[in-house]
């Protein structure tokens, strides 16, 4: 489906399709005011928009997309540094908000105030299915964030694969808290809903109780997000009545998948991808949900794991390879960062994710974690620092857990694990722990015993910022 025929379809009555900070608009309402937007951009090299969780951001978002005119979500947190950094690398000429946001002295670049209450009917033709839909920053996990430009073919084939996975109808009322500026929350969560002809709530800060209250059947959340309802067995009960449940952006650990499918009588499905391209869910609406694993490639996505040597790694349930990408939904490059792509695309065209995978016999993916710093190499071994951390997690002592591989000079990296204890216990006790689950090699050198651990907007755990801490 092309991105425009997505946006515009006719659903019928849409009520009240768009519900953001505690305003509603109906699907016709919404067109009106984005078409009113597209005549003001219309022919601008790129449209930024302050992503606060607004309905103008969603009103500025489609008025971009119905222009043909690449959107560029600015996090509205984002500090003067990653702010110019996004600005001035995007190439937008003009950045949107809402008449009551503060709009960045620094910015640089002409303000556009949205008026929800603005409506035109100018018609739009489609563009060429190779013109950019989005430039998207990654989360900036690893590095700086890079600018993944995204085609309207591309967004057209996410679109269409999970509304074909999950079954996602008009009849669905999607709900979530997830920030507007990421990949997760606005092109799967607020484009996805447009597509499918389904209402759209978002609650806000994605709290239990707003999860509870919000009537959704469908809902989205990052792993944080899933922890915190299974941790308030009174909201989490007021999702019985969902129809499904969807995690994604980070690992789920699978304490948190059993606690909520005893909590909501629901196996929450498992959604992997990054901002370059949706890649995997831990199967359709109907299939098999597997803790732990992130399931099944999306209809026209292909994977395959590569080892360090370049060679193919099997299929067989315990091989460890890089995973790599092809099909509709890949992004089509970084911008301005020939450097990042010679890194990101092989030679046969195929995406780099960057991700250590395991691939079943049966298809199904276990991600291992990022090869940068989730995958550990100490003294001649080769540690995924996911399998230490589910192992605490084990622990009925242990909150959460995140491991890293710090320098050291006798092992080349050490297993060090950062521990958000539930009640009394010793670093030693929980390495003799690991070390009697796993192999003696795996058991943590050193652990950290911490309040929190460091996360983004997006539940992420930052471990380059752990690392920096384990070096004193
Ligand atoms: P940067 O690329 O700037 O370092 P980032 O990779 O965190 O940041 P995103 O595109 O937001 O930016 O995140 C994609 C990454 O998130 C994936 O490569 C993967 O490591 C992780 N991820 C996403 N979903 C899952 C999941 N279900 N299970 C495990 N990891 C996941
Ligand atoms: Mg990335």
């Amino acid at each position: 489906m092309t991105l425009l025929t997505a946006l515009q379809g006719d659903y019928g009555d849409s009520g009240d399709a768009l519900r953001v900070d505690g305003r509603a608009l109906s699907r016709e309402e919404l067109l009106g005011a984005a078409t009113a937007v597209a005549d003001r951009v219309a022919g601008a090299p790129g449209l930024a928009v302050l992503a606060r969780p607004t309905v103008e951001t969603v009103v500025a978002v489609v008025g971009g997309l119905l222009a043909g005119v690449p959107v560029v979500p600015l996090p509205p947190d984002s500090g003067p540094k990653e702010r110019a950094h996004i600005l001035r690398d995007s190439g937008a000429a003009l950045l949107a908000h809402a008449a009551g946001d503060a709009v960045p002295a620094d910015a640089g670049i002409a303000a556009l105030p949205v008026d929800p209450a603005e409506r035109s009917a100018t018609t739009y033709a489609e563009p060429d299915a190779a013109a950019t839909a989005f430039v998207l920053y990654t989360s900036g996990t690893t590095g700086a964030p890079k600018g993944a430009v995204l085609r309207r073919a591309a967004v057209g084939a996410d679109l269409d694969a999970l509304a074909e996975a999950w079954g996602w109808t008009a009849e669905d009322t999607l709900a979530h808290g997830l920030p507007l500026f990421h990949v997760h929350g606005l092109v799967l969560g607020v484009l996805g809903a447009l597509r499918t002809g389904s209402r759209l709530v978002h609650t806000g800060r994605p709290t239990p109780s707003g999860y509870a209250a919000s009537g959704g059947s469908l809902f989205f959340g990052v792993p944080t997000v899933w922890s915190r309802l299974a941790a308030d067995p009174e909201a989490a009960g007021q999702l019985a009545s969902a129809r499904l449940l969807v995690s994604g952006s980070a690992p789920l650990p699978v304490p948190v998948f059993e606690k909520l499918a005893a909590l909501t009588g629901h196996a929450p499905i498992e959604r992997y991808g990054m901002t370059e391209s949706l890649i995997t869910v831990s199967t359709r609406a109907d299939g098999e949900r597997r803790p732990g694993s992130v399931g099944l490639p999306l209809t026209g996505v292909r994977t395959r794991l590569v080892g360090e040597d370049g060679e193919p790694v099997a299929s067989d349930g315990e091989s460890v390879g890089e995973l790599q990408v092809a099909g509709p939904t890949l992004f089509s490059g970084y911008l301005n960062r020939p450097d990042a792509d010679a890194e990101a695309w092989t030679a046969d065209g195929w995406f780099r994710t960057g991700d250590v995978a395991v691939i079943g016999a049966d298809g199904f993916h276990r991600i291992v974690g990022r090869a940068s710093v989730d995958l550990i190499k100490s003294g001649g071994y080769r540690i995924g620092a996911g399998e230490v951390e589910a192992a605490l997690r084990d622990h009925p002592a242990v909150a959460d857990a995140a491991v890293v591989g710090a320098p050291d000079e006798d092992l080349g990296q050490a297993v060090v694990a950062y521990v958000i204890p539930d009640g009394p216990v010793t670093g030693d006790q929980l390495a003799a722990f690991v070390a009697e689950r796993l192999s003696v090699h795996k058991r943590p050198r050193k652990v950290v015993l911490v309040p929190e651990l460091p996360r983004n907007a997006m539940g992420k755990v930052l471990k380059k910022q752990l690392l920096a801490g384990s070096a004193g």
